[in-house]
């Protein structure tokens, strides 16, 4: 039995804990897979590093609007892979190198609770003062039928492959599902989506969801409604998979099956309910807003307790858990509960705050501007037609209620818009106080925020 002042329980966000500032702890890091989790090892980064060389492919191919005609000659899949995964590996031994030569005690089995506050690590018991579980989350399969019996990828698998597989099957309609899907047909897949609701991105607002649905309906296979009642090996590497929807079943071949039908949080794994711990009915820990668990000591963090799934809240947790631990007596919660996000498809969808079907449902009286970027001078000269920028507004305050991007760059096109709903700057001083670089696509923000009707103008509800 090993005691310490502080244990970490996994090492995605939960790495960036032990600063300096808790250097005097004696400190132990419990994580039995690779230092940077999630989001470095299977998730944002690589994700992201694949769409850039998208990208690169689907521009070329769309080019010929603007006059230039070119042709994708080779996509050498081992060659993005092996950038990808050639900068991202070597992280893992380093980080876990510099904990231990800084005095860290690393453990590289999994643990679970046994007691409050008691760890089981292989066959060692470990207790601490304070524990801060930082588990994540992990892939949720579906009960489709046959699917023990048929290779299939996650999205942790998936990016390490050997070949573009020539046709694939998309299992789930979330932002993975449209990422992977954008990534696999820009690289030469014919990508088969299959999706249980009638649009896909469905968290999305709806006009964005919309849209979306739209045009990934012009580059893959869509089944809307539907769901894949069985799946069976096809003799070769590949699958079938009987699809069932409004318009019967249907028997979709596949060379590679990829399932993005959700995530869950990894308590069961850590045995949170052991240790004491309170979980939600989507087993995620239940904290207070500083993070405290019910068991005095223990701490959570990232998706192992939030809903987001996003690695910039995981971080901004992880500040204030460390702020927390250091100031007993004065802990905080997030400075911000505005929570952005962006996918990373084609074309590009970054959101903030409520959606408009939000709105209407919980009765919050908003007005909507939208522009499209077709209406500015960037956007002509991005030769866009379907890309638009939505608002929506409190009528009384001015302050914005939520902000939703359809188009090319609209990860950074937001964040001046994720800036006035976190500092309360109202549309008109963000519209009128800040000059717009000419002809940036940021005037796209600027139109927009002109646009918000004013008072005058009957709220909706
Ligand atoms: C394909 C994909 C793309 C994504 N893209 C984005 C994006 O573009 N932007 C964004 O903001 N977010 C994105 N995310 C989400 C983001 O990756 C996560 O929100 C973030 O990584 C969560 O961090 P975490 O520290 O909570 O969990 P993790 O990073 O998963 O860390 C948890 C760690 O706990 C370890 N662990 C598990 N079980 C045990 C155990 N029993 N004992 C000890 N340790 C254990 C795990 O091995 C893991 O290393 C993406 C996720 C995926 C899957």
């Amino acid at each position: 039995m090993s005691h310490y002042d502080l244990i970490v329980l996994g090492a995605g966000s939960g790495n960036m804990l032990p600063g300096d500032d808790l250097r005097h702890l004696r400190t132990a890091i419990v994580e039995p897979d690779r230092f940077g989790g999630t989001c470095l090892n299977r998730g944002c980064i690589p994700t992201k590093m694949s769409v850039v060389a998208a990208e690169a492919a689907s521009n070329a191919r769309a080019a010929a609007r603007l006059g230039v005609h070119a042709t994708v000659e080779t996509v050498n899949w081992k060659e993005i892979r092996d950038r990808i995964f050639g900068r991202i590996d070597p992280l893992h031994d380093k980080a876990l190198a510099y904990r231990r030569e800084n005095g860290i005690d690393v453990y590289t089995e999994p643990a679970r609770f046994v007691a409050p506050k008691t760890l089981l690590v292989g066959s060692e018991q470990l207790t601490a003062d304070t524990i801060v579980v930082a588990a994540g989350s992990r892939p949720k399969l579906p009960p489709i039928p046959g699917l023990s019996d048929v290779p299939y990828h996650t999205s942790d698998t998936v990016m390490r492959i050997d070949e573009i597989p020539p046709s694939i099957l998309i299992v789930g309609g979330g932002f993975i599902a449209a990422e992977f899907g954008h990534v696999f047909a820009s690289f030469g897949s014919r990508v088969t989506i299959v999706q249980s609701g009638p649009r896909l991105l469905m968290a999305e607002d709806e006009q964005v969801s919309a849209a979306f649905t739209e045009a990934a309906a012009q580059r893959h296979r869509l089944f809307l409604e539907a769901q894949v009642s069985v799946v069976r090996p096809d003799g070769g590497a590949g699958i079938t998979a009987t699809v069932a929807g409004p318009a019967g079943e249907v028997d979709v071949h596949a060379d590679l099956l990829l399932i993005c039908t959700g995530r869950r949080p990894n308590t069961d794994l850590i045995d949170a309910t052991a240790g004491g711990l309170t979980l939600d009915e989507h087993g995620h820990v239940i904290t207070d807003e500083a993070y405290r668990t019910g068991v005095p000591g223990v701490w959570a963090l990232g998706d192992v307790t939030n809903h987001f799934q996003l690695k910039h809240m995981a971080n901004a947790e992880v500040r204030v858990v460390a702020h927390n631990l250091q100031h007993p007596g004065a802990e905080r919660g997030l400075t911000s509960r505005v929570a952005p996000h962006a996918v990373f498809t084609e074309p590009q969808i970054a959101s903030v705050g409520l959606t408009e079907q939000d709105a209407r449902a919980r009765g919050v009286e908003h007005v909507v501007a939208l522009r499209r970027y077709s209406d500015t001078a960037y956007g002509w000269a991005l030769e866009d037609t379907t890309g638009f920028a939505k608002l929506l507004v409190d009528p009384t305050a001015r302050t914005l209620l939520g902000a939703h991007i359809f188009g090319p760059h609209a990860a950074i096109l937001i964040q001046p818009l994720i800036q006035a709903m976190s500092l309360g700057q109202t549309v008109d001083q963000v519209a009128r106080d800040v000059l717009y670089i000419h002809p940036a696509l940021t005037e796209l923000i600027e139109q927009a925020l002109l646009d918000v009707p004013h008072p005058a103008s009957a709220p909706q509800t």
